[in-house]
C-alpha cells in the first residue's frame, strides 16, 4: 500500500483522506493541532512540522504533500532530505511570499495588479505615492480569508496603515476594480501530463470565500488564457499536484491575483461536479498514477457553511444537494463545512442556490 504523508489536517487533508481510501492508499497527517478534521479519518502525528517525531512519522512515506501552505520552508527543506515532497518546496515557497509570488508573476509575462513592496515604514510611503489610490496594502506573508490586508483610499487610511498591519514586510497593489474573481484549478502529474478544471467564479463575502460557480460562463479564449497563464506556473516549479490561480477579470482580461500550491475550496465542487475531484487527482499525481478527466459533470455551485452548521434535514431535502461537514467546532467566521448542488443549467442552479441559502 502507497503511504502519502500530508502536512496539515485540516478540511483539505480531510477531504484528500475520503479520496484516498478507494485508491488503496494510506495517508499520515502531521498538524500540531490536536482533533483536527483529518485525524479524525487517518492517523496524526500531533507534533511540530520540524518535529523529529514529525519528521520520523513522515520518512516511511511515499511521498508527502501538503494542505496547508503555511508550513515553514525550512521545515520543508529538512523533510526533503528523507522523503520525496511534491509539489517542490520552491513552489511552496513562493506561495507563501506575495512579493515572490507578484515577482515571478511578472516574470512570466503573467499579468497582475501594479505592486510596489515596502519594508519600512518609509518605504510604505513611498509604495503608496507609487501605486496611488485607491489600493490594498497586505502583509507579505500569513495573510489568508482577507486577513492582513487592507484597502486604502485616503492619506488618513494609509498612515494607520503600517502599524495597524503590525509594521511588517508588504507589498502594496493597485485595487482592481474587477467585474468578477475567477479561479483555475490546474494539476500536472509526475510525468508532465497537464490537465485542466474549467474556470469556477467566486463570491466572497467578509473577505472569505462563500459561492464558487461552476463552470464559470466564460468565453473559451478566457478559458484558454488562464490554461496558459497556469501551464506557465506549473512549468516553471516542475510541478507535480493540484496548483490553484485565483484571478481577476478586469476589462475582459485576466490579472491573476495569487498562487495555493494545493487542492483549494474553490475546487470543492469538483466532488460531486467533475468526472475525476480535485482531492482524487493531486493524489493521483503525486503517487505517479495517471490523471483522471476534469471535465465537468453539469453546472455546480459550492456555497461554503461559516460560522454555524445549519440543520441537515433542511438542506437535504432539497433535490442534488450535497452536505460536507469537517467535524469543526462551531466559531464565528470558522469554515465548518460546504454544500454542493448541481441542477441542469445555469438557471435552475441559480434557483438551488438560493433554496440553499434560504435553508442556511
Ligand atoms: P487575497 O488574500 O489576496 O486572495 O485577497 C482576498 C480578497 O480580497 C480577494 O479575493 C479579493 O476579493 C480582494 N482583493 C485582494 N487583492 C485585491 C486587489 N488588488 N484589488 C481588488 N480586490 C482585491
Amino acid at each position: 500500500m502507497m503511504k502519502v504523508g500530508v502536512l496539515g489536517a485540516g478540511q483539505l487533508g480531510r477531504m484528500l483522506a475520503l479520496a484516498g481510501h478507494p485508491l488503496g492508499l494510506d495517508l499520515v497527517f502531521v498538524d500540531p493541532a490536536p482533533g483536527s478534521p483529518a485525524g479524525a479519518l487517518a492517523s496524526q502525528s500531533v507534533h511540530g512540522y520540524d518535529d523529529p517525531r514529525a519528521v520520523a512519522a513522515l520518512s516511511t512515506c511515499d511521498v508527502v504533500t501538503y494542505e496547508f501552505e503555511n508550513v515553514p520552508e525550512k521545515a520543508v527543506r529538512q523533510l526533503e532530505q528523507s522523503v520525496r515532497v511534491m509539489p517542490s518546496v520552491e513552489a511552496l515557497a513562493v506561495a507563501q511570499d506575495r512579493l515572490r509570488e507578484k515577482t515571478t508573476f511578472h516574470e512570466l509575462g503573467i499579468p497582475s495588479a501594479r505592486f510596489a513592496a515596502a519594508q519600512t515604514v518609509g518605504e510604505f510611503d513611498a509604495a503608496v505615492k507609487q501605486i496611488g489610490f485607491p489600493c490594498v496594502a497586505k502583509t507579505r506573508r500569513l495573510g489568508y480569508d482577507g486577513k492582513g490586508q487592507m484597502v486604502l483610499r485616503s492619506g488618513r487610511e494609509a498612515a494607520a496603515a503600517w502599524k495597524a498591519l503590525g509594521s511588517t514586510a508588504l507589498i502594496v497593489e493597485q485595487l482592481v476594480p474587477f467585474e468578477r474573481e475567477l479561479s483555475i484549478i490546474a494539476v500536472r502529474g509526475r510525468y508532465g501530463v497537464t490537465r485542466f478544471y474549467p474556470l469556477v467564479q467566486n463570491e466572497h463575502r467578509n473577505g472569505i470565500l462563500h459561492i464558487s460557480r461552476a463552470p464559470a460562463a466564460v468565453t473559451p479564449q478566457l478559458q484558454a488564457t488562464a490554461e496558459d497563464y497556469a501551464r506557465r506556473l506549473l512549468e516553471r516549479f516542475t510541478y507535480v499536484g493540484v496548483l490553484t490561480l485565483e484571478l481577476f477579470q478586469v476589462d475582459g482580461a485576466l490579472l491573476a491575483n495569487e498562487i495555493a500550491p494545493r487542492v483549494h475550496n474553490s475546487g470543492h465542487w469538483t466532488i460531486e461536479g467533475a468526472v475525476t475531484s480535485q482531492f482524487e487527482n493531486h493524489l493521483r499525481a503525486v503517487v505517479g498514477l495517471p490523471l483522471g478527466e476534469t471535465t465537468a459533470l453539469c453546472p455546480s455551485a459550492m456555497i461554503n457553511l461559516i460560522g454555524e452548521i445549519p440543520e441537515a434535514s433542511r438542506l437535504l431535502e432539497l433535490p442534488d444537494t450535497h452536505l460536507h461537514l469537517y467535524g469543526k467546532a462551531a466559531r464565528p467566521g470558522r469554515k465548518l463545512g460546504h454544500v454542493t448542488v448541481r441542477a441542469p443549467d445555469a438557471q435552475r442552479l441559480e434557483a438551488s442556490i438560493a433554496a440553499v441559502i434560504a435553508a442556511l
